[in-house]
């Protein structure tokens, strides 16, 4: 069976993703939308972590709450997703962050690792990769097999914005990922760019255009 996708249509998200799109958003304001719409789909992307009980003194007697139980992992593919990995962060500061580095190799075509941070066998329950835009599917498929092969038990992906090529390509290389996504678009140019997107995400964070 497919994967899940699941499409916020949350109204803050969607808000924030019209405002992100847009051509006359600057750099600092580009980010807070990342950060905020990132932040937003952790939530649902975070939804069937486990718990643990956890006992605390309130100010009247004790009670016993909850705790996240799963170890997390995020691994932000360079440098498009490191705005998501940091506002993730802030959300789940517990979680560990592998920075993976990957490029398309122009004769090849194929995704070629140049930064793997990942520990060979890391001690975590959960691994989720973040990548903003999910175009043809090469890089978020390429960051889901380095992660699989360490072993990592559960994977999610959340990206920002996909093109319908890339979700069923990702589906297609691995079934058991849940997709979280805030939308997903009519196709991909032939240029590789999502139509309509909202341009490079990596320039447009870093203000490198
Ligand atoms: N990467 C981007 O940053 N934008 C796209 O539209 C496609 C891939």
């Amino acid at each position: 069976m497919a994967a899940a996708v699941y499409v916020s249509t949350h109204p803050l998200i969607q808000h924030k993703l019209a405002r992100l799109r847009a051509i006359d958003t600057k750099p600092p304001e580009f980010r807070e939308l990342v950060a905020g719409i990132s932040r937003g789909l952790l939530f649902e992307a975070t939804r069937d972590l486990r718990l643990g009980p956890v006992t605390v003194k309130t100010p009247i007697t004790e009670v016993t709450g909850h705790q996240i139980a799963d170890r997390v992992g995020f691994v932000p593919v360079l440098r498009a997703g490191l705005g998501m990995a940091e506002a993730m962060l802030e959300a789940l500061p517990e979680a560990a962050v592998w920075h993976l580095g990957l490029y398309r190799d122009h004769a090849t075509l194929k995704p070629v690792t140049y930064y793997n941070k990942l520990p060979p066998k890391p001690e975590m329950d959960v691994g989720i990769v973040l990548d903003p835009m999910l175009a043809t599917g090469g890089s978020a498929i390429a960051a889901l097999d380095i992660l699989r092969k360490t072993g990592m038990p559960r994977l999610i992906f959340v990206g920002l914005i996909a093109a319908p090529e890339g979700v069923t390509s990702l589906q297609a290389a691995h079934p058991d990922v849940p997709i979280f996504l805030a939308a997903i678009d009519s196709h991909l140019n032939e240029l590789g760019y999502i139509v309509p997107g909202l341009g490079d995400a990596g320039d447009r964070q870093f203000g490198t255009a």
